[in-house]
């Protein structure tokens, strides 16, 4: 017989696929099978076990078995009851059937033995390698991490006896195991193992991610659990469980008491819900509190009634403020139309004007007169939009925008709303505030008001709107649109004498609780204290230097032991030291190249001389000092113009820009200015230069110019007159479209100052400079 060809008896196996050097045990119940195996007994202990196509087949025939099998050495047999055999058999070779002998009384065949080849070479060597690594992985995945002790380190130089070991222990349908034993060549072998292993590990890893992922899922619940209920019994122990439920029976009789319309109501009954089902220390529940508390305390439907007695209200205006008649007018009239239409909507009042001009405190005065809570709220330096409309609770810390804020402060939805600063907003990436303020301010959308942290929509329209700032050049345009401007400029000397003396000094001698008997004042001192310690266009350090002076004397009173002080000129220098301002004077000369103008800043007027002086050179023009970049402009255009039309003027050299150059200089002054307003000034000092005339000391003039010598129109004409009057001047040249201004200065500045009016260069001149 051939070397590689056995005959001997054969049992199908069920379920199961035995590999060579797999140790397995099985119970033989079939009556053939048994035939077999004592066959086998006697004849070597040798036996053929190959698994069964189908496991449900009760008698196999030869179709019903695969081929490939393996030759097994019997090792141990133990009889059963009920007339069973248990085996215990070790597998030795891979066999493939090549024919069956007998298939009664039980099945003979003649196999093929199949012996694995030695030879390992570098490719099989690589298989190997991976093989076990993946074996290794697979072990470690399936839990079990003894995979180390299956492999022997020999196996590595037998790698048929390497994957049969490995296939033992995969855990896959018996087809898979069938089709390893089926591969004869090594190779073959090795890659069927990994294809098998590679397909495992991917399975076995989602396995377990779903298994640990329920797992989580199972203990965070358990323990967020176990955590609630040792809170309750802590919190029970410590009464605060009641404390809780007293908070939530506190809010839902808050939101039945108060009267809020249906929307705020189911919106608070909603948050109530959310909060009943939070943890009683989760941040989410502070966050429900707190937004709670914002829509229960704004007054949704708290309304003062306005005083609509016009004599009335006149009367509180004139007692608190003097002068402000533009603002005091049209309060007037507000109410006057309100009188006869109940629905007005609140105007927007827009206040112009310096610091200190009594801007906020006429608010407050209308706020008081017309019955209204009063509320304020500064904008100025507002960049993100959602200073105005707020931050969406999505957000940690999040709060109500300003507008709410100042709602929630007013206590009332009618109050009078003062927007302090609304020229100094800026703009950055977050949006542009002025524009959630122009929905505000809209009277057409502002009635629901929608800001993003109380996403429910307030009526803003009831509120009387009133904003300020001190210029309108940094207002965005369809703000400007939107209000109604009134200009509240400066005051006089005049003027501020009236209302220190019947406003500033009674309300300093009340606030520092002091009989108006004891303190007196003389005129002189008050004109003292304006003229000489304040520089400003409104009051605001006035009434400072006001209530310096009223606190010393009362020291004075006390450790003097006086009865009354009467604060005259000496006496208010003494108590306010030698810090004290000086004006530029008007010059008691006529000079050449000296020329008085006029500038304006945001406190208020102020004179601006400017000088100019021709030396030998090529026509250079210099500009120096205090020059901003609209001054140079002034100063270029002017330029020009002289040398364009240096024929008119007699005493100007034709070609005096090829022999000289002219030097124009704007002397320092405490506050920087520039604005287009120096034109007229420039080209006068310059021709005054060129020509060698004088300008009269007692001249000072402002305007700006064209190429053509055209005069145009420039503001503050108010604030620049008193600084000039205050400066001794008694001429005057203005622009002749600032003729309607007129009509805005003070009676007293009129009547000592002459107005000319110029529409261009020439009139100017002719009036400026010396014949
Ligand atoms: P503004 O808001 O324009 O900067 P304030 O309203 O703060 O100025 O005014 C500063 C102080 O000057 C306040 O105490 C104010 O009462 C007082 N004041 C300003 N103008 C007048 C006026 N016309 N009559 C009475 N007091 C005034």
């Amino acid at each position: 017989m051939d070397k590689n060809l056995e005959v001997i008896p054969l049992i199908p196996l069920r379920g199961v696929t035995i590999f060579p050097y797999m140790v397995l045990h099985f119970d033989v119940g079939r009556e053939k099978s048994k035939l077999a195996l004592e066959e086998a007994m006697i004849n070597g202990q040798k036996v053929f076990l190959s698994s069964q196509k189908e496991y449900v087949v009760e008698e196999p025939n030869k179709e019903d078995i695969f081929e490939t099998g393996t030759i097994c050495t019997i090792k141990q047999m133990l009889k059963l009851p009920e007339n069973t055999i248990r085996v215990l058999v070790e597998g030795e070779k891979r066999g493939i059937l090549k024919e069956y002998l007998e298939e009664k009384p039980f099945f003979k065949v003649k196999i093929e033995v199949i012996e694995d080849s030695k030879d390992v070479d570098d490719n099989c060597k690589a298989l190997i390698r991976l093989v076990v690594k993946k074996f290794h992985e697979y072990m470690n995945l399936s839990g079990d991490n003894g995979s180390e002790s299956i492999i022997e380190l020999d196996d590595m130089d037998n790698p048929g006896r390497l994957a049969d070991t490995i296939s033992a222990y995969l855990e896959v349908d018996q087809n898979k195991k069938q089709q390893i034993l089926d591969a004869c060549k090594i190779e073959d072998r090795l890659e069927k193992i990994l294809s098998i292993l590679a397909n495992e590990i991917e399975i076995l890893k989602i396995e377990n991610k779903i298994g640990i992922e329920v797992k989580n899922n199972i203990d965070k619940n358990q323990k967020d659990y176990y955590l609630r209920e040792q809170l309750k019994i802590i919190q029970n122990e410590l009464g605060e469980d009641d404390r809780n439920k007293k908070e939530i029976k506190k809010y839902k009789e808050k939101i039945l008491k108060r009267k809020l319309p249906k929307q705020v109501k189911e919106k608070a009954i909603y948050e109530l819900d959310r909060l009943k089902n939070c943890g009683d220390y989760s941040t989410e529940s502070g966050i429900i509190k707190t937004y709670l508390d914002w829509i229960l305390d704004l007054p949704w439907n708290v309304k003062t009634k306005d005083n609509l007695n016009i004599k009335n209200v006149r009367n509180v205006l004139e007692k608190e403020h003097y002068g402000l008649k533009d603002v005091k007018d049209r309060i007037i009239e507000y109410l006057a139309v309100k009188n006869v239409s109940k629905s007005l909507k609140g105007p927007i009042l827009c206040l112009v004007g310096p610091p200190g001009v009594g801007k906020t405190s006429i608010a407050k005065s209308i706020a008081k007169a017309l019955n209204r809570n009063f509320v304020r709220m500064s904008l100025g330096g507002i960049r993100d939009e959602a200073e105005i409309r707020g931050h969406r609770r999505t957000y940690v810390g999040s709060i109500p925008g300003r507008i709410i804020y100042g709602i929630k402060e007013a206590k009332s939805n009618n109050p009078l709303f003062l927007l302090d600063e609304i020229d100094k907003m800026g703009l950055d990436f977050k949006g542009n505030p002025a524009d959630a303020l122009l929905e505000v301010l809209d009277s057409e959308q502002n009635n629901t008001f929608r800001d993003h942290y109380i996403e429910l929509d307030f009526d803003l329209s009831n509120v009387l709107f009133i904003t300020t700032a001190n210029t309108l050049d940094t207002i965005p345009m369809p703000l400007i649109d939107r209000m109604e401007i009134i200009q509240v400029s400066g005051y006089t000397s005049e003027e501020k004498f009236h209302i220190c003396k019947n406003y500033l000094i009674p309300r300093q001698l009340k606030e520092n609780g002091i009989k108006d008997d004891k303190i007196k004042f003389s005129d002189a001192a008050i004109y003292t204290v304006i003229d000489n310690y304040t520089r400003e266009s409104g009051v605001r350090n006035l009434e400072r230097k006001i209530a310096s002076i009223i606190r010393k004397s009362i020291t004075e009173i006390i450790e003097k032991n006086k009865q009354k002080i009467f604060v005259n000129v000496t006496k208010a220098k003494s108590y306010l030291g030698s810090d004290m301002f000086t004006y530029d004077k008007a010059d008691m000369e006529d000079r050449v190249g000296v020329v008085m103008g006029m500038a304006w800043t945001a406190y208020g007027g102020d004179t601006l001389p400017i000088e100019a002086a021709i030396m030998p050179g090529k026509g250079r023009l210099e500009l120096t000092g205090q020059l901003g970049d609209v001054m140079k402009e002034s100063a270029k255009a002017g330029y020009s113009y002289v040398r364009a039309n240096c024929k008119k003027y007699s005493g100007i050299e034709k070609d005096f820009y090829k022999n000289y150059d002219l030097h124009i200089h704007v002397p320092e002054g405490a506050i920087p200015k520039d604005g287009p307003s120096a034109g007229v000034t420039m080209i006068t000092a310059m021709v005054s230069a060129l020509s060698k005339k004088k300008v009269k000391h007692n001249v000072a003039m402002t305007g700006e110019i064209t190429l053509t010598g055209r005069v145009l129109p420039i503001g503050g004409l108010k604030e620049k007159s008193l600084a000039a009057y205050r400066a001794g001047i008694d001429t005057i040249i203005i622009p002749k479209d600032n003729e309607k201004d007129l009509k805005k200065i003070p009676k007293d500045v009129k009547s000592k100052v002459n107005y000319i009016l110029a529409d261009n260069i020439d009139t100017v001149l002719k009036n400026a400079l010396m014949n």
